[in-house]
């Protein structure tokens, strides 16, 4: 059976495993990058689970990347700048395999449609509510990641045109209005006083407690997400959107604002037919999407078909 090496760029933490052809994690390291040297935590992170030749890598990343060189800027991590992702994970195998790389919310939505949340979904948008947000297209069951590699970035869709500026010199993006930071300043403005930290998970608790401004909070992203939703599945006829990412760990608290700005808008039957759910794989979902990256390198039946070779 083969097996690959996949590994997850974020941007706090590197994660790394081995995944055989069926889907299952056999080995799986994760280390903390923050005030370190990331090409140390990136050669110990691989160390952790390779034990010997495999027959593909996969690479799911924090972008900007650019798929044909292989190269990343991760905007959390200043030490890479145009720095040679791909290259640098197969110097770290013994047998120099064939390397996929794409970001790091469209291998969770691969994840997801392999072995997750929307198996065999044949149109579906995968979306990381977190730090940022991201997002992943499958589209005809096959990753779509575009000619640059960088298409599904929900997270820059225009929601509030007179919005907030966002640092990618948009106006009123949708993650300046759903991410987890966002929904955090937005409750401290409306007077929220967190007991330990301003985060989002404490924000979701607080929520689920009934606190107005939280659930006012929870409500504004919910519907800025549901706004994305709705547009992305009047473009694309989606199946089905799954949320995954830290925040999506508050599950009803944030689904139900979601849901509630869905119902309230109308819209044609074929883009009001997709459900909205919660990811299946957890923090496992970018590195089972970079997994199936790898195979279909290597893979005479591969898990899902895409062109994303370096
Ligand atoms: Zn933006």
């Amino acid at each position: 059976m083969k097996r690959v090496l996949a590994v997850d760029v974020g941007g706090t933490k590197f994660a790394a495993a081995v995944v055989a052809q069926d889907g299952t994690v056999a080995i799986r390291s994760e280390r903390v990058h923050l005030d370190a040297d990331p090409d140390a935590v990136l050669a110990a992170v691989v160390a952790d689970v390779l034990a010997g030749p495999v027959d593909a890598v996969g690479i799911g990343t924090a972008g900007p990347l650019d798929p044909v060189t292989g190269t990343v800027s991760p905007v959390n991590i200043p030490n890479w700048r145009d720095f040679p992702l791909a290259d640098a994970v197969r110097r770290l195998t013994p047998n120099r395999p064939a390397v996929a790389i794409a970001g790091d919310a469209q291998c969770m939505a691969i994840g997801e449609c392999w072995r997750g949340a929307a198996p065999a979904g044949r149109a579906v948008l995968g979306v990381v509510v977190s730090t940022g947000v991201g997002g992943g297209l499958i589209l005809d069951g096959r990753p779509y990641l575009g000619p640059t590699g960088n298409a599904g970035q929900l997270g820059h869709m225009t929601i509030d045109p007179g919005g907030p500026p966002c640092p990618c010199g948009n106006l009123g993006c949708l993650e300046v209005l759903a991410s987890g930071p966002a929904m955090v300043r937005h409750a401290l403005a409306l007077g929220w006083t967190p007991r330990t930290a301003a985060d989002a998970a404490e924000l979701a608790a607080d929520a689920a407690r009934g606190n107005a401004a939280a659930l006012a909070a929870f409500d504004r992203a919910g519907e800025a997400l549901a706004v994305a939703f709705q547009t992305t599945a009047a473009m694309c006829d989606l199946d089905a959107v799954v949320v995954g990412g830290g925040v999506a760990a508050a599950g009803p608290v944030l689904l139900d604002p979601i849901r509630r700005g869905l119902a309230r808008r109308g819209g044609l039957a074929f883009a009001r037919r997709f459900d909205v759910r919660i990811g299946a794989l957890g923090r496992d979902a970018g590195l089972v999407g970079a997994a199936a990256l790898a195979f279909a390198q290597v893979s005479a039946d591969p898990p899902l078909r895409t062109e994303a070779v370096v």
